[in-house]
């Protein structure tokens, strides 16, 4: 007997339930277009918020970098990984965001996985957002602090369940954009309880990161504490294969707990160094994102965003209310229709399809049980016209539930 053969009815159970993700095998076309599985479709499920993934400046300082770096970066940065073009993002992105100091990684998933535990351990309170990201949730698994979570957004929960902790390092953890919600956390506040109740506080501004606040400065910066503003007890993470159109994160805060995350994060230390063309890269995207064409991109994506809200939420089309869809109060790229049931979801998401439409159904565990959800992600490299062939095809298809 052996328990090995348990993994087809496993897998057999999850099929069931309309739980097995199956991956689309992609080619990027011009603008918003992809190739899906050899059909051409207009993709409205990356997460590359101003279209510059494939942007002229970031090719060419790809092929600039790999002429003089190579390919690899050949070792851990603690080791002979640590590029100049790796320290200069560095410092380049430590200004933009302006705060003192910050350390590039390979991945955000790596990053909040490993920053946590890096701050925290046995004995110490995490206070985690019950909406986070799941690397920041498997971060605190990993420390083996004590966890309490909180209600999404319910920061009189978060007020009294600091209060009533008795461990002396407390760290609060959270989302700044939630990444399957689009909606902003209160940053002054959670500050605010940092201050009062003597906690740390990490951000994961994964999503606002490029997009939000000045020059597409951030989340952080869109609440006006960065700068001279900066507090000593937060930290900002961000990851950069989003609106930057890369890859990879950094993790940007006083020069004492940067310096503290550089000596003890393991997936910094025991991981290879992110190669100097994405680094390279990386620096051009920045270049962009703070200039005049950031604002511009910024500029239509609102708009964008503005004319999908027109179409979609609730009181702007009765067949939509009437089937119970319901599109979620957000600012953000991030545009979540609920569908409700995860057969539905993906029913809707498969007549999309039919439509040459890419809209991704998100189901449990990714999003509470009951609120599966068309997960509409807009970017700088939508048209308007594109938006409204959404927004009709969604409106007839609520014709027919
Ligand atoms: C995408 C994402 C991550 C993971 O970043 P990667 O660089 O893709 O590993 C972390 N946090 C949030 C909120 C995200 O959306």
């Amino acid at each position: 007997m052996t328990w090995l053969t348990e993994f087809d009815t496993r897998l057999a159970d999850l099929d069931a339930a309309h739980l097995t993700r199956r991956r689309r095998v992609v080619v990027p076309e011009a603008g918003a277009r992809m190739t899906v599985n050899g059909r051409s479709m207009l993709a409205f499920c990356s997460n590359d918020y101003l279209g510059l993934a494939g942007h002229p400046a970031l090719k060419a300082a790809v092929h600039e970098a790999v002429d003089r770096y190579g390919v690899g970066s050949g070792a851990s940065p603690m080791v002979s990984g640590y590029s100049a073009a790796n320290a200069a993002l560095e410092a380049e992105l430590a200004e933009f965001v302006q705060l003192p100091r910050a350390l590039y990684f390979y991945a955000g998933y790596a990053t909040n996985a490993s920053i946590v535990p890096a701050l925290v351990g046995a004995g110490d309170a995490i206070f985690s957002d019950a909406l986070n990201h799941a690397c920041l949730i498997d971060g605190a698994r990993l420390s083996k602090a004590s966890i309490h979570r909180f209600d999404h957004a319910d920061l009189a929960a978060l007020d009294a369940q600091l209060a009533a902790e008795p461990a002396r390092r407390k760290l609060i953890i959270s989302d700044a954009v939630f990444s399957m919600d689009g909606d902003v956390a209160d940053i002054a506040a959670l500050r605010a309880l940092a201050d009062r109740h003597d906690a740390l506080l990490l951000l994961d501004d994964a999503h606002g990161f490029g997009v939000l606040g000045p020059q597409g400065r951030g989340a952080l910066a869109a609440a006006g504490l960065t700068g001279v503003n900066a507090s000593p007890r937060v930290l900002y993470m961000a990851t950069l294969g989003k609106a930057l159109g890369v890859a990879g994160a950094f993790v940007a805060g006083p020069d004492t707990l940067v310096e503290w995350l550089l000596q003890k994060t393991r997936s910094y230390t025991y991981a290879t160094a992110a190669p100097a063309l994405l680094a390279e890269a990386l620096r051009a995207a920045l270049r962009i994102v703070g200039s005049s064409e950031g604002d511009q991109r910024r500029a239509h994506l609102q708009a964008l965003i503005a004319r999908l809200r027109d179409g979609l939420a609730p009181g702007a089309d009765a067949a939509i209310d009437a089937a119970g869809w319901a599109l979620m109060p957000s600012d953000t790229a991030v545009q979540p229709l609920v569908i409700g049931d995860n057969a539905a979801s993906l029913r809707v998401m498969a007549s999309l399809q039919d439509d040459g439409l890419w809209v991704p159904a998100i189901r449990p565990p990714t999003v509470p049980v009951g609120t599966a959800r068309l997960r509409i992600a807009l970017s700088a490299a939508h048209q308007a016209d594109e938006v409204d062939l959404l927004v009709r095809a969604l409106r007839s298809l609520a014709r027919g539930v």
